[in-house]
């Protein structure tokens, strides 16, 4: 393709955070966004404008795509089908979203091109899930197929008692399980694929997660160099089998058996809000660069060392006393409400 010229139009799906991040990052560039989801969120603050409708009215996710130059997605739980009727203005294509919003289908993926998630097995039902914990053990973690993040959908089992109220707890439904991980550490890969295949790798960030929600990403993180080879060849080639064009994290837990494939998503990550000030090319902007058609840019640090620490729910009342801090930079998400458990901006230590 050839790039997409300066004043075009990015669609994004999706109305958060990550869309907002976004749009910035377009704006620099000259690019104007429009973003389409069924509610305003803090992509809106920095769109030129938006329609409103549902993820699956293909009528009207049609009606906006013909009103912009490329489609791009913020978030993964839409279903793939809708995105795929806009056809091949998508990136990434809706073959990295429906992989990568289903836990069974991004295992078998992974493991088809040599990864290693924690052992595992699919719970299509109850009586399934007695027959996965009889081949999986205990203690494990049960979690919906499909629609979880932030550790939502999911319940740790330390027995086989523990099932009918874990079973209850992700509500029922299609799921897997999957043997509990005593890591050392966790970990993500954020890279950048160009429409010419071409890659940029993150240095990877150690990140630690309170209530199953990230907390810290630190880079550099020099324990993690023993599994960083294994886990950037894996990633890298999981873009490619994916001809993904854009940006995709993949998360990994290490440990004496390695480097244990968590999950993946097929777009830019919190584990990588450390790069607008700790990259000399932000995710962001190398999302915009890969899906516009425009050559990746550097991934080098810009300092000795930086922590991206998020601020969830009542942690944004500290904002004061964060803006005033020396090298520490404050980002709010603009979110008016700050209930438990909701993202609502992040703050980047940078250590010159
Ligand atoms: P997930 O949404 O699957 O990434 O899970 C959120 C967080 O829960 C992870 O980042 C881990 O901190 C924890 N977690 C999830 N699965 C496991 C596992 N199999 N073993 C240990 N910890 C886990």
């Amino acid at each position: 393709m050839t790039a997409l010229p300066p004043g075009s139009t990015i669609g994004i799906i999706g109305s958060g955070q990550l869309g907002r991040m976004i749009g910035m990052a377009a704006a620099q560039l000259g690019y104007r966004i429009h973003v389409y989801a069924p509610e305003t969120g803090p992509a809106n603050d920095v769109a030129f404008t938006h329609s409103r409708g549902a993820y699956d009215d293909i009528a009207a996710l049609t009606a906006f795509a013909a009103q912009v130059d490329i489609v791009t997605y913020e978030f993964e739980n839409i279903a793939a089908a809708p995105i795929a009727a806009l056809g091949d203005k998508v990136r990434p294509s809706p073959r990295s979203l429906e992989i990568a919003q289903d836990r069974v289908n991004e295992k078998r993926f992974v493991e088809a091109l040599g990864g290693r998630p924690a052992r595992w097995a699919e719970v299509a039902d109850r009586a399934a899930l007695d027959a996965a914990i009889a081949t999986v053990g205990c203690p494990a973690v049960l979690k919906t197929t499909r629609f979880g993040y932030d550790g939502k959908g999911q319940a740790r089992l330390m027995s086989a008692a523990d099932a009918d109220a874990a079973w209850d707890a992700i509500g029922g439904g299609p799921a897997i399980l999957e043997a509990f991980v005593d890591f050392e550490a966790e970990f993500s890969i954020v890279l950048a694929r160009g429409v010419d295949g071409a890659q940029v790798r993150y240095p990877p960030p150690a990140n630690v997660h309170k209530d199953g929600i990230l907390d810290t990403s630190t880079v550099p993180a020099t324990q993690l160099e023993p599994w960083r080879a294994e886990a950037e060849a894996l990633a890298a080639k999981v873009a490619d089998a994916l001809d993904h064009v854009g940006v995709l994290t993949l998360e990994f837990f290490c440990g004496p058996d390695g480097a244990v494939f968590n999950e993946m998503a097929p777009r830019v990550h919190n584990s990588g809000h450390w790069t607008i000030e700790g990259a000399e090319t932000s995710q962001f902007e190398n999302h915009v660069r890969a899906i516009a058609g425009l050559p990746l840019g550097s991934i080098a640090l810009t300092a000795g060392g930086v922590t991206m620490t998020n601020l969830i729910g009542d942690d944004v009342d500290h904002w004061p006393t964060l803006i005033a801090e020396p090298h520490a930079h404050l980002h709010l998400y603009g979110k008016r409400e700050a209930r438990p458990g909701r993202k609502m901006g992040h703050v980047t230590r940078v250590k010159r």
